[in-house]
């Protein structure tokens, strides 16, 4: 009981835009067993010379570090790994796939100079965020990243980096489980405008389909406004793809696991797909809803969201259907998710958690910021990126330089 009341309220945190407050104060707080002995990181254990080889490749082509398949998980966590950073490196992602069933990130991660980018047997807020570590983390389900540089704290440093990966269910360490583990080193030359593509799914939702939303003025509209919002962060949008999905995803009424299987039915898009269709995937839908009713005008599968099409958490959806609840642009709202999905948490939660971003120039409960919590259910929200949340979305795979 109290384990899938808590899944409802995490599941609520990922989806914005709706006021769970009341929930909130029932918050179990589930954390690590603290009878376990913790095995400590140990010391990297990739040879010196591979590590020097790895090191003098200081070319700016993208390159995956790591991949491992059924890596065990024992008692939440798995054996610690080790992979070796090149120089040039301006984003590091660790993506986790498992089950649906249960929440995967990283359990710890060390940087190229032995330094903590997410501390082994960290503390796990209610929210499923690691929210003290210098580089935050969000457990979500099927699917999990860590991302960094998540804030304007974290350099990364070339050289042998050492991390593990963490199973759990509604924050408790599960205690036997395996996922697949892929390591993403994004290089590149950045450029002023960095691009990037989106591939829109529709449903039917507001009598939209792939061939009418192309002239429909208020679609269109709604796409301009999205533009307007991402042009601070000097990002243009160079390519759309329209595409319809089934109908039945017209209201997501289940929760997460409708919105999973309305994820998969994508294209494997992204920086591990098909560059051909590169675009992050968003759906429109009539209405989001939890397995309990509590609507949401949007959610992003991730902070950030998986770097391939086609996985349970890979795309945004947002609510079409105008209420009291949805006043917003939707074109801002889609912003909101987008941002997200490019590595952004909310600057502020709702006021009963206590949680602020770890950007540095983001005011609490600023309602003029994109990322803040209510963005969507005011009558005026906010649009402002700050200076270093652009930095952090930037260094994101799926944009083109
Ligand atoms: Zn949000």
């Amino acid at each position: 009981m109290k384990r899938s009341f808590l899944f409802g309220v995490l599941f609520a945190l990922s989806g914005c835009g709706s006021d769970t407050s009341n929930n909130a104060n029932n918050f179990i707080y589930n954390n690590v067993n603290n009878d376990q002995a913790i095995v400590p990181v140990p010391d990297c254990a990739i040879s010196s010379e591979l590590i020097e080889q790895a090191i003098n490749d200081t070319g700016d082509t993208p390159k995956i570090l790591f991949e491992k398949e059924g890596m065990k998980i024992s008692d939440g966590q798995s054996a610690f790994f080790d992979f070796v950073v090149p120089p040039n490196t301006k984003s590091l992602t660790i993506m986790v796939s498992g089950k649906d069933s249960e929440q995967y990130n990283v359990g710890s991660w060390r940087n190229g100079d032995r330094k903590d980018l997410v501390p082994n047997n960290f503390e796990l807020h209610p929210a499923g965020i690691c929210s003290d570590c210098p580089n935050r983390i969000r457990f979500t389900s099927g699917v999990g990243l860590a991302f960094a540089p998540i804030n304007q704290d974290v350099e990364i440093k070339a050289g042998c980096h050492t991390a593990s990966i963490s199973a759990r269910t509604a924050g408790i360490k599960v205690l036997a489980s395996e996922a697949d583990i892929i390591v993403y080193a994004h290089r590149f030359t950045e450029t002023p405008t960095a691009k990037l593509a989106l591939n829109f799914h529709f449903s039917g939702a507001d009598g939209l389909n792939a061939e009418s939303a192309k002239t429909s003025t208020s679609f269109q509209n709604d796409i301009k406004k999205l533009k307007a919002v991402l042009s601070q962060a000097k990002i243009e949008i160079d390519q759309t793809d329209y595409i319809d999905i089934d109908s039945s995803f017209q209201i997501i009424e289940g929760g997460e696991p409708d919105l999973m299987k309305m994820y998969r039915t994508a294209k494997a898009t992204g920086p591990l797909g098909d560059e051909t269709i590169r675009g992050i995937n968003v759906f429109f839908v009539d209405e989001i809803l939890t397995e309990d009713g509590v609507p949401f005008v949007g959610i992003s599968g991730g902070n950030p969201g998986p770097i391939i099409g086609g996985t349970a958490q890979s795309g945004v959806a947002v609510a079409m259907k105008k209420s009291d609840q949805i006043p917003a642009s939707r074109g801002v709202v889609l912003a909101h998710e987008i941002g997200h999905y490019l590595g952004l948490f909310h600057t502020s939660e709702i006021p009963i958690l206590r949680l602020h971003d770890q950007i540095s120039d983001t005011n609490d409960f600023d309602e003029s910021l994109l990322l803040h919590w209510s963005t969507g259910v005011q009558d005026s929200p906010g649009e402002t990126l700050t200076p270093n949340q652009i930095k952090v979305i930037r260094n994101n795979p799926w944009l083109r330089y």
